[in-house]
């Protein structure tokens, strides 16, 4: 149904699944392409619904109320990915959903994630699965400390993830994350944190934007700069399996890869760069909030065409640099003086509370001569 449906008509209504800033964000693109959104989130404080024409207050897995929603929509398509996968199929049911079901089975369970890279010949860190503290011992033993425990379902921002050090207790460890099914990894020694945001037509056309190098704080994207700044190579490939990946899901929409990049050692010259593919994100992704004033099409207006059934933008950066950086808890107290500063682009999300941890807003600056 998916890559069969016409395009989509201006003044047709994209339903979002999800509430929050990537949602708010999808909708004022859609908006400003004449298309109608419909936001469907738990929570009735969503900051997508500030901007959306109608919005379904239910929970996910209320198949009445997803069916109601369907409804009144053209397609629809979802902000984040742990929307359960029944629900999923209740949807595709009744109308198109971009991106199609393979994608969020591939990208929920980190196990899954893992195996569906390897089947394309892709590399990721060594992983074990976990699935009670008796197998975490066995796993450890085969990958070595320091080694991360994550939980195989919703995990995020750093939850659901314990690292395993030298001296841990792996039973305290094991319980810690609530003894749900895990998987252990190896610890990538990387030297830069990249992500490919990409978007995929219905057509199987293919455009990426210039590759983004990013910095974690804490487990949670602080800052985001693009191009990063790793060798022609290195860009080459990052770009060459995120489109492997998009072509053997059949992705309409955007996505984002998150990449990890390692160096070796050459007999002769400089290191040479690798990459392992950390995780996979079925929708638009915070390392991709640059786009927004940094590129001719931004992440979300390229993910309205896609899944309007129309063709996709151009990805061209603006500048010779882009940089973004997250306003998460109190930081966002400084917008203000953020607003001042010439050549700041300040975004709020419109959430009341400033809770530690909290994505606020961001701010992209776009650097035109030389880099900073
Ligand atoms: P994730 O939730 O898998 O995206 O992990 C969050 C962050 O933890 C990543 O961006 C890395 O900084 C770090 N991390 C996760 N897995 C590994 C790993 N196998 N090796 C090294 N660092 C990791």
């Amino acid at each position: 149904m998916a890559s069969s449906a016409p395009p989509l008509k201006p003044g047709s209504t994209i339903g979002i699944l999800g509430g929050g800033q990537l949602g708010r964000m999808l909708a004022m693109a859609a908006a400003r392409l004449g298309l109608k959104t419909h936001v469907y989130s738990p929570h009735a404080d969503s900051p997508a619904f500030d901007v959306a024409a109608d919005r379904t207050v239910g929970a996910f897995a209320d198949a009445e109320a997803l069916a109601g929603f369907a409804g009144k929509v053209d397609v629809v398509t979802y902000e984040f990915e742990n929307v359960p996968a029944r629900s999923a199929a209740v949807l595709a049911e009744l109308c198109p959903v971009r991106p199609g079901p393979a994608a969020l089975a591939a990208s929920q369970d980190r196990l899954a994630e893992k195996e569906f890279l390897v089947s394309l010949g892709i590399e990721t860190a060594a992983y074990v699965p976990v699935e009670d503290a008796g197998a975490l011992a066995r796993a450890v033993a085969k990958l070595g400390r320091p080694a991360i425990l994550k939980t195989r379902r919703f995990g995020y921002d750093g939850k659901g993830q314990i690292t395993i050090r030298e001296g841990s207790d792996l039973a305290a460890c094991f319980r810690s994350l609530g003894g749900a099914p895990s998987i252990l990894e190896s610890m990538v020694p990387f030297v830069k944190e990249i992500s490919v945001i990409a978007g995929r037509g219905v057509d199987g056309s293919f455009a990426a934007y210039d590759v983004t190098e990013n910095v974690h704080v804490n487990h949670i994207l602080s800052t985001s700069r693009a191009p990063a700044a790793i060798d022609q190579a290195c860009t080459e490939a990052a770009v060459g399996v995120t489109r492997r990946i998009a072509d053997a899901l059949d992705y309409v929409g955007v996505l984002g890869v998150e990449i990890f990049v390692t160096e070796e050692a050459g007999s002769a010259g400089p290191p040479t760069q690798k990459i392992k593919v950390n995780e996979i994100a079925p929708r638009v992704h915070n390392s991709g909030h640059w786009t927004l004033d940094g590129a001719i099409c931004s992440q979300f207006e390229q993910h309205v065409r896609a899944i309007a059934g129309w063709p996709l933008g151009s990805t061209e950066r603006h500048g010779v640099m882009v940089t973004m950086r997250n306003l998460i808890g109190d930081e966002v107290k400084s917008f203000a003086e953020i607003l001042a500063e010439p050549g700041a682009c300040v975004h709020l999300y419109g959430k009341v509370e400033a809770r530690p941890g909290r994505k606020m807003g961001h701010v992209t600056r776009i650097f035109h001569e030389r880099e900073p």
